[in-house]
């Protein structure tokens, strides 16, 4: 069998033809090169209006990164020409196997994405004998194709987390959707500032932002702040992840303090190895950590109050009706400030201060879980971290678009 036909048979133009295919070797390997023509007598296509137009003159040979067959390199050959365009004058003609630009094939482009998915764009790389440099670009090309060919017209929801980045207390917003439907990352931006999200909201457009009739956030002011201002109609609620996520920070604070005060005050240090026991719910305990739970609630210990209004927060989120909830919260609430834990205290301040955006969970009749922003957030760590060596912002951006946007691809004919 000829390898034009296996292209053919996996690629094949119209309005070209592979001619010829040759081996050539280089100082460490052989390279495939296989020669593509204009099919006789055709036209070529206006790279300014997409119309057929009459030859003008051959620039140069240019080659093609095509996927690699059998560990060899494989390029396309193929002179470019300039067309005569009626409307446009001379310019150069588009191909359907590139951009133009790129010195990769978009077939190369999408087959080195799609591994890109799988491994980090340093292993892909290395896979395939590229670089990481083409890598980017390939995942570059995709992303920025999906993200022009996405429809946003159909989110009804979506939540706004922010993530640090970086050591240095610097931050990244990101805005998923999680309608029942989709759940997908839609926009990310730097920082979280009032600035950053209003980003997302020009982006989204005014008709699909009057869409939206959920929107779940933690209690950032900047966020609270635009989300009144940009999207009055939309039912605004305070994500349980984040509620829970402020009680667990304070309980941590206690721990820390309280271990800290008692090694200074010669105590034995009975609080080390407590740490996930006063995090984690009590049924996910391991046997050892309920022991270590057991040890501690002898003590009088703030670490072990505070564990406690904790664990009881949660019947909050069982109630049915909102008012009952409501009078569940205050009493909670009383109960903290009477407990001289500051960190504890702080937490119900917060709490206080938002409580209808809190309530506004069951208003929502708890359609939005914590799972789906946690999720979504540790996704977003996995990927940020598998990411570690590119610090540019363009890098994690596109990496996480690439992985969690659910973004549509450029049709493919053939699957590598
Ligand atoms: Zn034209």
């Amino acid at each position: 069998m000829r390898l034009q036909t296996i292209l053919n048979s996996c690629q094949k133009f119209k309005s070209f033809v592979y001619q010829k295919a040759e081996f050539e070797h280089s100082e460490d390997n052989k390279h495939l090169y296989i020669t593509v023509v204009p099919r006789k007598n055709s036209k070529g296509i206006c790279s300014g209006c997409n119309k057929l137009a009459g030859c003008y003159d051959h620039l140069p040979e240019r080659q093609f990164e095509f996927v690699p067959l059998w560990g060899f390199s494989v390029y396309l050959r193929y002179k470019m020409r300039r067309v005569n365009c009626m409307d446009c004058g001379v310019k150069v003609e588009s191909v359907p196997w590139s951009d133009g630009k790129q010195t990769m094939t978009k077939t190369m482009m999408q087959f080195l994405a799609n591994w890109a998915k799988k491994l980090s764009w340093q292993e892909t790389a290395r896979s395939f004998n590229t670089s990481w440099h083409k890598v980017f670009s390939s995942v570059k090309y995709i992303v920025d194709w999906g993200l022009e060919n996405r429809t946003l017209n159909d989110v009804a929801s979506i939540g706004i987390d922010e993530i640090a980045w970086k050591k240095g207390h610097k931050y990244l917003t990101l805005v998923y959707q999680i309608d029942r439907h989709c759940i997908r990352l839609l926009w990310i931006g730097k920082e979280r500032t009032v600035k950053t999200l209003l980003g997302f909201f020009r982006m989204f457009g005014k008709e699909n932002t009057g869409r939206l009739q959920h929107i779940c956030s933690d209690m950032w002011k900047a966020y609270l702040k635009v989300i009144k201002k940009k999207a009055p109609q939309a039912l605004h609620i305070l994500d349980r992840f984040h509620i829970v996520a402020k009680i667990n920070k304070a309980i941590d604070e206690v721990r820390a303090n309280e271990h800290r005060k008692m090694q200074k005050d010669g105590y034995e240090p009975i609080l080390t190895k407590s740490r996930w026991c006063l995090l984690k719910r009590k049924e996910n305990l391991t046997d050892k950590q309920e022991a270590t739970l057991n040890e501690l609630v002898k003590y009088n210990l703030q670490s072990v109050r505070a564990y406690l209004l904790k664990e009881d927060f949660h019947s909050f989120w069982e109630y049915v009706s909102s008012a009952w909830a409501e009078k569940f919260l205050e009493r909670w609430c009383t109960r903290v400030m009477r407990s001289k834990i500051e960190p504890m205290k702080k937490v119900a301040k917060t709490i206080r201060k938002h409580k209808p955006l809190i309530l506004n969970w069951f208003k929502a009749k708890k359609m939005f879980s914590s799972g789906i922003v946690e999720g979504l957030n540790n996704k977003v760590k996995v990927v940020t971290k598998k990411a570690y060596g590119f610090r540019e912002f363009s890098c994690i951006e596109i990496a996480l678009y690439h992985q969690l946007g659910k973004l549509p691809e450029p049709p493919m004919t053939h699957r590598f």
